[in-house]
This record gives C-alpha cells, sequence and structure tokens, in this order.
C-alpha cells in the first residue's frame, strides 16, 4: 500500500484564508489516488492555529526575513476546531482521509504542546524541525544561510530533531534531513549524528517519514539521504510516506520514488495510523 499522509490545504505564502472543506480534500484524495496513494492523511502546520500560539509566537515573533515577518502576521489566524471538523467531515463522508497537523518541536514547549495535541482526535502527528533558534532553515538559501556555519547548523539540526524525537509528542518525524534542503552540505560525515536520530526515534517509538518534497527542492534528492534511511531501518525504525504537497495536484507526487527507497533500505511495510495507534502494512 501506498500512503500519502504529508500535505497541506493551502500554501506556505498564507496569502489567503485557508479552504478547509471536505471538498478540498476530495481534491487532494484524487490527486493522490492518480499517483498510486490510496490513503491520505492532511498535516496541516500548527502556527496556522490561533491554539499554537503559546507554542510559536516567540520564534515568529523574533524570526528574520521577510518572508517570516508576513508568515507571523498571518499566523494564528484560524481555529484547529474548525480545521478538525473540516477533516472530520471528510472522513465521515467516506473519503480515505486521516486526521493530523505539522506541528514545530520548539524546545521548552513541550507541555503546552502536549496539553493542546491531546484535546483533539488526531490519528497521528507530524513532528518538525524547521527552525534553529529563530532562524527558519528552509525558507530560503538567503536567509541565515549566506552567514551560516554549515557544519555546526548540521550538529543543531540533528541535535534538535533527536530531541524532537525524545520528547515523545510526535508519531512521524517529518522530512528528516531537511537542513540539506537547500544543498548545503557538511564537511564531515553524518554517520553519528544519523544514528543518533535512529536510536531517539527507536526509543520513542517514533517513526520517520520518507518525503517526495525533497525531489523538487534544490537538493533534488528525498528526505532522508539513502544513509539516513539504511541507519532507521538498521535500528528498527518504522516509515511512512508523504509528499508535503501544498496544492491538490502535487498530492501523491514522487511517491513511487520514495516507496522504491523504503524497499532499497529493506522496508517491506510502511506505518498506518489511526487515533495515534500504528499498524505496519506491506510496502507496494
Ligand atoms: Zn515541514
Ligand atoms: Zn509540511
Amino acid at each position: 500500500m501506498i500512503l500519502d499522509y504529508h500535505m497541506h490545504l493551502e500554501a506556505d505564502d498564507h496569502g489567503e484564508r485557508c479552504r478547509f472543506t471536505p471538498e478540498r480534500i476530495r481534491l487532494y484524495a484524487e490527486h493522490a489516488r492518480v499517483q498510486g496513494a490510496r490513503e491520505i492523511g492532511i498535516s496541516e502546520h500548527c502556527n496556522r492555529f490561533a491554539e499554537f500560539r503559546p507554542v510559536m509566537e516567540d520564534v515568529l515573533s523574533q524570526a528574520e526575513g521577510e518572508e517570516l515577518e508576513a508568515w507571523y502576521r498571518l499566523s494564528f489566524r484560524e481555529s484547529l476546531d474548525a480545521y478538525v471538523e473540516a477533516v472530520l467531515r471528510a472522513k465521515a463522508e467516506g473519503l480515505p482521509v486521516k486526521l493530523s497537523i505539522e506541528v514545530d518541536y520548539i524546545p521548552g514547549k513541550e507541555k503546552v504542546t502536549r496539553e493542546i495535541l491531546a484535546r483533539y482526535p488526531f490519528d497521528y502527528v507530524i513532528g518538525s524541525v524547521h527552525f534553529i533558534g529563530t532562524w527558519g532553515i528552509d525558507v530560503s538559501p538567503e536567509i541565515g544561510w549566506p552567514e551560516a556555519d554549515v557544519d555546526r547548523a548540521y550538529q543543531e539540526y540533528f541535535r534538535l530533531l533527536e530531541q524532537a524525537a525524545r520528547s515523545g509528542l510526535f508519531d512521524i518525524l517529518a522530512h528528516p534531513d531537511l537542513v540539506k534542503k537547500f544543498g548545503h552540505r557538511p564537511s564531515y560525515p553524518l554517520d553519528e549524528l544519523y544514528d543518533a536520530v535512529a536510536r531517539a526515534a527507536k526509543e520513542s517509538g517514533a517513526a520517520a517519514e520518507i518525503s517526495s518534497a525533497g525531489l523538487y527542492k534544490p537538493v533534488g534528492e528525498l528526505y532522508p539521504a539513502p544513509g539516513l534511511l539504511e541507519r532507521f531501518f538498521d535500528r528498527g525504525v518504522p516509515v511512512t510516506l508523504g509528499s508535503d504537497a501544498h496544492a491538490p495536484e502535487h498530492a501523491g507526487r514522487g511517491l513511487h520514488r520514495a516507496a522504491k527507497a523504503a524497499a532499497e533500505a529493506g522496508y517491506r511495510t510502511v506505518t498506518r495510523f489511526d487515533g495515534r495507534r500504528p499498524t505496519q502494512v506491506e510496502l507496494g
């Protein structure tokens, strides 16, 4: 089975109000099905929702760069209740859709994050590291990267991802080597950092996402790199598949390549979730 467990109902520019409707979810399900994905999960970004202001306010209010200032202005405008209700309605109409959310891991905000998440019937929660401190690493190669120490950025990114896994807040770790998005590479081998993340994921029971989104970014590769995926396999960490689509026509895009990478790494199954309980289903 091929699943697409990571997608957004709106583009990242927050240019207009979100369209959280079953009709829009149906479009994503249809496009995903054409690409072979029989089940989808909607995973809107947490900063869209007023409820997540206590988690994201500090980071977004201080984040640098025009794009992030715009994000900040347009964040916290939606209601998590309305979002959840739209996905549940789509489910009730028989669409093969799961209710999820993509949540930033912000150190120090674990407790409030846990409290918000506990109030909703999510099928699974995706955890992401998009920020090192107040630096949004995946926004633009012009933000933070020109002055960055790339070696250090990699270390900090993977340390945060390891902490995210250990927090126990998340069922899935998203795009597990996002730090490579614009093609920056460290001067040292990544084996130790990879292994620390894989160990933390195993110990916390989180699955790792194989994301096709990186194929369409400057780096031009799946997240994670083969070396990290092998490490996940060796440690016994299960996987999910996700396109990270931000438009219906991108749902399911590239997932056959993600599934192929999983098989090449040794995986025979992918993870499905229902009410935050994982089960393994045969890949393919
Ligand atoms: Zn993300
Ligand atoms: Zn995403």
